[in-house]
């Protein structure tokens, strides 16, 4: 018999059950044991909507992030939170979300993006002499809930190597720290085999994606030591984001029981990756998509899963997820808005679970036990293709005529700034913010009472319009340069044209965790792409109606609605890229022909985008960049192309971020200042940039001196004509309490500077 599994599964609950749960105790709405109650209720719910499986995940839920529960289990907790009990939520929450101990601010640990996700994990410190050792209680715990329901269960773990490299070392290389960490593993892999644990899933993503001759070395050393601790617990290594296609050897040597390869992200010839699997006793095929939300192509699976069967047999295969279902979100059934045209294509993480099933007894007992349900899965995959509304012949001819020109802006930027500094006055170090402002309760309130149609459009448009006159009016009076219109109409960045544009939809309930209890709710690309009328030009026009000062037209880049929704299949990434830059070049268009002289296109996720292996990194970065050129290059030399972007190392994309051509850009770089800065005075960097000089991410507010002090440090790094003064992201997630004082530390920081300049 074959067996069923998936990597991991969300945690969020179908409803945000984890969400609420752990924003109530964060308030002290509840106590710890209250916490605990429904964290093990959600659990238990998770394991029943995959109790049809084999082999059950489990320890894959997380109160937070699990690579900071790969922290906890190691004990490799940062100096700075040691005073705190040990091992207690207090101290797991601190080093998540930054606390105060004996009134000193201690910093929370930094969060970065998973791989290329929109996931975001707790980025591990790995201090130069440190000390690893397993403290299994929360593991232990686990497996007790899980044998107390008599759950087929498989322990899910991050693996040491992705454990290591996803951390920040104060080593030279983290595999300094490999032997002392080996230890511990090899504690927690004889305290699984003492509780007859059969196998334990090791998550080693980094393998995927490091190329064979770095990874080999390591990789032998620490399977060859974990494999001699294990007296009865084999380990399943399970790689996933890519493909181990060219890592044949690696496959092949690596002492582990099981293996798991990604088939979606990657090509594995079954001749080939069934000989390199020769010595294992378990493969596992990640045949179902992880990443995206399409019904799976059963007839497709089968051509990967069928013929590895009839080279291993079906015993030792395994039919999986490509990677966690993380990523996805949990149930179709709670969607009740979906056009029927679309929902039978759909599948969210408890359909899946359905799919790997119904793909295991079909290797298991054959095909033909499976007959109606390829049948019905054949009519509907070619009902896909005719949707109503997936092809529009206008946005196909306007790709086709597409010309070179539509990437290039009139004149270059030397000429176009001269002459927007005539159309548009502004002091030396302008000021302005990245967007968005508070999203108070009344803004809340009223958005969910339209969406339930109690009250009318026009109420709702009435309560935005006060709160947009209310956001022009303070920043007039903190004498900001550049204004915005404070995006209340706006839910998400995405979301919000999701719901416009033609050929996406939303969903209801399909939330996916971003971080911690942060989830998004990413629109579905299905058809092409385009816009039936302006998006934003109302509120923005209407903001620029109460002021005399520009206000800038605030959108979001294409790069970032892509990577940010969950995409068709039957066209190129790049395809469904220029059709939204078309969308968003139309509403730049009506922006300015409103009288916007100043227009910014947020892409804070183009680097997240960029492909995990550098082979395919030229082809997005090229792509990428005309996107976001397509979208904004046939403006007046006379109107302001700004950006924003953000949580992103750029050094390795600078060339693409000078290569958009955007006259004025800001990015987040409080917290890594130097480094950043270094890179665009080391490329020349030759166009106006605003470093955010306040961290929007921290309720802290920052004085004028410590302002005035960053610009000083940027100034001595580059030109003062080219410097904006911004804070490093929208304000949405603030309070007003907060931010009230910290712009206008800001602005008087600004000025001051301006006075000293002049002097
Ligand atoms: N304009 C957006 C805002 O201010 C940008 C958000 C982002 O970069 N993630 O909210
Ligand atoms: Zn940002």
């Amino acid at each position: 018999m074959a067996l069923s599994s998936c990597l991991g599964f969300p945690r969020i609950g179908p409803k945000r059950e984890l969400k609420w749960a752990l924003e109530k105790y964060w308030k002290k709405s509840i106590d710890d044991d209250e916490l605990q109650r429904r964290y093990d209720d959600i659990r238990i719910r998770r394991w029943s909507a995959q109790s049809t499986l084999s082999q059950v995940p489990i320890f894959d839920c997380s109160l937070y992030d699990h690579v900071l529960d790969t922290v906890q289990l190691f004990s490799a907790i940062p100096q700075r939170f040691q005073t705190l009990p040990s091992n207690t939520r207090e101290q797991y929450f601190a080093m998540a979300r930054g606390t105060t101990i004996a009134k000193k601010e201690i910093p929370a640990m930094d969060m970065s993006k998973w791989f290329d996700t929109n996931y975001h994990y707790i980025v591990p410190e790995f201090e130069s002499n440190q000390q690893f050792s397993l403290q299994p209680e929360h593991l232990l715990q686990e497996l007790d809930l899980a044998t107390s329901l008599g759950i087929p269960f498989r322990p899910v773990v991050l693996g040491p190597l992705s454990f290591l490299l996803l951390g920040k070392s104060q080593a030279s290389q983290p595999f300094t720290y490999l032997d002392a960490l080996l230890e511990a593993y090899g504690s927690l892999l004889q305290l699984l085999s003492s509780c007859n644990v059969e196998w334990l899933q090791l998550d080693e993503p980094m393998l995927a994606i490091l190329p064979e001759s770095e990874s080999m070395h390591y990789a032998m050393h620490t399977y060859e030591v974990l494999n001699k601790q294990s007296t009865y617990t084999k380990i399943l290594l399970a790689t996933y984001f890519e493909s181990l296609h060219d890592k044949k050897n690696l496959i092949y040597e690596l002492p582990v029981e099981g293996i798991h390869v990604d088939c979606i992200n990657g090509i594995h010839t079954a001749s080939t990756l069934a000989h390199c699997a020769e010595r294992k006793e378990l493969v596992s095929l990640g045949v179902v998509d992880g990443r995206n939300i399409w019904r799976n192509d059963l007839e497709e699976s089968l051509a990967i899963l069928e013929p590895m069967q009839d080279i291993l047999g079906h015993e030792k295969i395994m039919v999986n997820s490509s990677c966690s279902l993380l990523h996805c979100p949990i149930d179709i059934r709670l969607e009740s808005s979906i056009s029927k045209n679309i929902l039978p294509q759909m599948s969210f993480a408890v359909q899946k679970i359905k799919e790997i099933v119904l793909l295991t007894t079909a290797i298991t007992t054959g095909r033909e036990s499976i007959i109606h349900e390829l049948s019905h899965n054949e009519h509907i995959r070619k009902e896909r293709l005719s949707i109503p509304g997936i092809h529009s012949p206008d946005v196909q001819s306007r790709l086709d005529a597409i010309k070179q020109k539509d990437f290039v802006r009139n004149n270059p930027f030397e000429k176009r700034s001269e002459i927007q500094k005539e159309s548009v006055q502004l002091p030396l170090f302008p000021t302005t913010t990245i967007g968005s402002f508070p999203q108070t309760d009344d803004l809340r309130i009223a958005r969910a009472q339209y969406k339930k149609q109690e009250i009318t459009q026009g109420e709702y448009t009435e309560t935005l319009r006060k709160n947009i006159a209310e956001v022009i009016k303070f920043q007039d009076e903190i004498d900001l340069d550049v204004l915005v219109h404070g995006e209340a109409e706006r839910n998400d960045m995405v979301e919000y044209f999701g719901e416009l544009l033609e050929g996406c939809i939303t969903t209801e309930f399909g939330w996916v965790q971003s971080y911690g209890s942060r989830c998004v709710k990413p629109p579905i690309i299905y058809g092409d792409v385009y816009r039936k009328k302006e998006m934003t030009v109302p509120w923005i026009s209407w903001a620029q109606s109460l002021t005399t000062r520009p206000v800038k037209g605030m959108l979001t880049g294409p790069v970032t609605i892509l990577k940010w929704s969950f995409i068709r299949q039957d066209i190129s990434k790049k395809t469904i890229a220029y059709q939204i830059a078309l969308a968003i070049r139309d509403e730049v268009s009506d922006l300015e022909k409103s009288g916007i002289s100043i227009i910014q296109i947020d892409e804070p996720a183009l680097r997240e985008g960029l492909p995990l292996i550098p082979e395919k990194q030229a082809d997005y970065l090229n792509w990428a960049v005309n996107s976001f050129k397509l979208s904004s290059s046939h403006v007046k030399d006379s109107t302001q192309i700004h950006s924003h972007m953000c949580y992103s190392e750029f050094n390795d994309i600078i060339d693409s971020i000078i290569a958009l051509d955007a006259d004025v850009i800001s990015i987040e770089s409080t917290r890594s200042n130097m480094e950043l800065l270094d890179t665009f005075i080391q490329k020349k960097y030759p166009y106006a940039i605003g470093p955010g000089v306040y961290d929007i991410h921290s309720p802290v507010i920052p004085s004028s001196d410590t302002i005035y002090s960053s610009l000083n440090y940027i100034l001595t790094v580059i030109n003062s004509s080219q410097v904006w003064v911004n804070p490093d992201c929208g304000l949405k997630t603030r309070k007003w309490e907060e931010i009230t004082p910290s712009l206008a530390n800001m602005v008087a920081a600004a000025k001051k500077l301006r006075q000293n300049i002049v002097q």
